[in-house]
C-alpha cells in the first residue's frame, strides 16, 4: 500500500488548485484520478475569471472571488516560471450583454445591490448603453441595449491552466495517480485508506474535490456535499484574427483566435450530450451579438456538466469526525483556481479553516433548501 501526508481525490481544476498549493508547503502529495472516463467540469468550461454578477445572497462569495481574481496574476505568474506553461490569463474587464431593456433593469439592480453589499474590497463596474458598448466591442449587433461591464474580470486557457497545475505539483516532487477511481474510504482517528479501483492508498490527511462524486463520498468522511449537475454547451468557431478585445458573457475569442459561444444552463441530470436545438439559440443569440459570426464555421461543440451547489456558492468543510479530511465542491473552479491554490490549501496545511469561510460550510443547508432552485445564471458563471 501506498501512503502519502496528503491524498486529494479528484484531479479536475478544484483538486489539481490545492494539490499544487499543498506540495508548495511541503510532505508528498498524491493526486488520486478516476480518469478520462469520468464526469468532468474542467475540460468544458468557458474559461472565463469572472467577478461581476457572483454573491448575491451571499456577499462573502462575491468578496472570496475578487480575491481569487486579484491573486490570478500572481498565481498565473509563478506557475510560469515553475513549469514554463502560460496560462494564457489576460485581465481586460468583462462585459455581461443584455438583451432587452426588462433585462438590463435587472442587471442595474443586481450590481447596485452588489456594490451596496460588497465588503471593503469594493465592486466596481459600469452600465454601458448600446453605444459605449459598440466602442468597447467593435462590430457588436445594434439591438443590444447595453450591459455591464467590471474591470475585475478576466479570462485565461483552462486547458493550459489544467497542464501547468499538473506540471507543477509534478515539479514538487507530487504523485498524479490517474485511473483510480476511488470506491470507498476507511477513515482512521490520524490516517485515511482510500479504497482504488486498482489498489488501496493511505494517507495522514484526505481532501475530496472529485467534483460531481463529492455528493457521496463526502458522507463517508461524516460531510455533505450537496451538488448537482447543471448542463452547460458550448460551440466554437475556427480561428480569427484578434476580434472580440475583452470576454463577454456568452461570447469570448480565445488567445488561439477561435470564438467561443457559450453557454447554455440546463437540468438534465447526468445527461451530457449536445443538442440541435440548444446549439441553435446559442448560434442565434452569437450572431445578434457579434453579427460577422453569420458566417463563421463552428468546429467543435461539446455538453458538460457544472457542478453546482443548491445557491450556487462555494462548499468548503472539514470533517468534524475526521479532523484532517476536508471537502472542496464548487462551480467557478476556474475563476477560484487561485484562491485555492494561495489561501484555501494553506489552511487545509495548518489544520484549519478560519471563520471568514465558515460561511461555506454545507451546514448552511437545511435538508429542504438543498432541494431548492438553483439561481440564475447572473451567479454561475
Ligand atoms: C459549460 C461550463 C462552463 C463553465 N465556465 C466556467 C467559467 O467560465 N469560469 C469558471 O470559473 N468556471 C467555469 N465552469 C466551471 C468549472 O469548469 C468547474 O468549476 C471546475 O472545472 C470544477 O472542477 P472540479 O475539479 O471540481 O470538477 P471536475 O472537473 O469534474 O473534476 C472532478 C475530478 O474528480 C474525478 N473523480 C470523480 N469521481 C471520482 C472518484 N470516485 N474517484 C477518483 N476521482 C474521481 C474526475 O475524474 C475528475 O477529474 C464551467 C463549467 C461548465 C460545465
Amino acid at each position: 500500500m501506498r501512503n502519502f501526508d496528503t491524498l486529494v481525490v479528484g484531479g479536475g481544476l478544484v483538486g489539481s488548485a490545492i494539490a499544487y498549493g499543498i506540495a508548495r508547503r511541503g510532505g508528498s502529495v498524491a493526486l488520486i484520478d478516476e480518469g478520462d472516463v469520468a464526469v468532468r467540469a474542467s475540460r468544458g468550461n468557458f474559461a472565463l475569471v469572472w467577478v461581476q454578477g457572483k454573491g448575491d445572497g451571499m456577499p462573502r462569495y462575491g468578496a472570496w472571488t475578487r480575491r481569487s481574481a486579484d491573486l490570478w496574476p500572481d498565481f498565473a505568474g509563478a506557475l510560469m516560471d515553475r513549469t514554463g506553461i502560460d496560462v494564457l490569463y489576460e485581465r481586460p474587464g468583462g462585459i455581461w450583454l443584455c438583451f432587452d431593456e426588462d433585462e438590463m433593469a435587472e442587471r442595474q439592480g443586481l450590481m447596485a445591490r452588489l456594490k451596496a453589499k460588497a465588503e471593503p474590497s469594493g465592486y466596481d463596474y459600469e452600465m454601458l448603453d448600446q453605444g459605449a458598448m459598440s466602442r468597447m466591442l467593435p462590430g457588436l449587433g445594434p439591438d443590444l441595449p447595453g450591459g455591464s461591464y467590471c474591470p475585475h474580470d478576466g479570462h485565461c486557457g483552462s486547458l493550459h491552466l489544467f497542464r501547468a497545475l499538473h506540471a507543477a505539483l509534478l515539479g514538487l516532487g507530487g504523485r498524479y495517480l490517474p485511473d483510480r477511481r476511488v470506491t470507498d474510504i476507511r477513515a482512521r482517528a490520524d490516517s485515511f485508506t482510500v479504497i482504488t479501483s486498482r489498489g488501496e492508498i493511505q494517507g495522514g490527511r484526505l481532501v475530496l474535490a472529485a467534483g460531481h462524486a463529492n455528493a457521496w463520498l463526502a458522507p463517508k468522511i461524516g460531510l455533505r456535499a450537496p451538488v448537482k449537475p447543471e448542463r452547460g454547451q458550448v460551440l466554437v468557431t475556427e480561428r480569427f484574427e484578434p476580434l472580440i478585445p475583452l470576454p463577454t458573457s456568452h461570447v469570448r475569442q480565445s488567445h488561439e483566435g477561435t470564438i467561443m459561444i457559450g453557454d447554455s444552463h440546463e437540468d438534465v441530470e447526468f445527461d451530457d450530450r449536445s443538442t440541435v436545438q440548444a446549439m441553435a439559440h446559442m448560434a442565434d443569440r452569437a450572431r445578434r451579438i457579434f453579427p460577422f459570426l453569420a458566417r463563421a464555421r463552428i468546429v467543435r461543440a461539446w455538453g458538460c456538466l457544472r457542478i453546482m451547489p443548491p445557491d450556487g456558492f462555494a462548499i468548503y468543510d472539514r470533517s468534524p469526525d475526521h479532523p484532517n479530511a476536508y471537502t472542496v465542491s464548487c462551480h467557478s473552479g476556474v475563476t477560484l483556481a487561485a484562491v485555492h491554490a494561495e489561501k484555501l490549501a494553506g489552511w487545509i496545511c495548518d489544520g484549519a479553516l478560519p471563520d471568514e469561510i465558515a460561511c461555506f460550510s454545507a451546514k448552511r443547508f437545511a435538508p429542504a433548501e438543498a432541494a431548492r432552485q438553483r439561481r440564475t445564471d447572473a451567479h454561475v458563471l
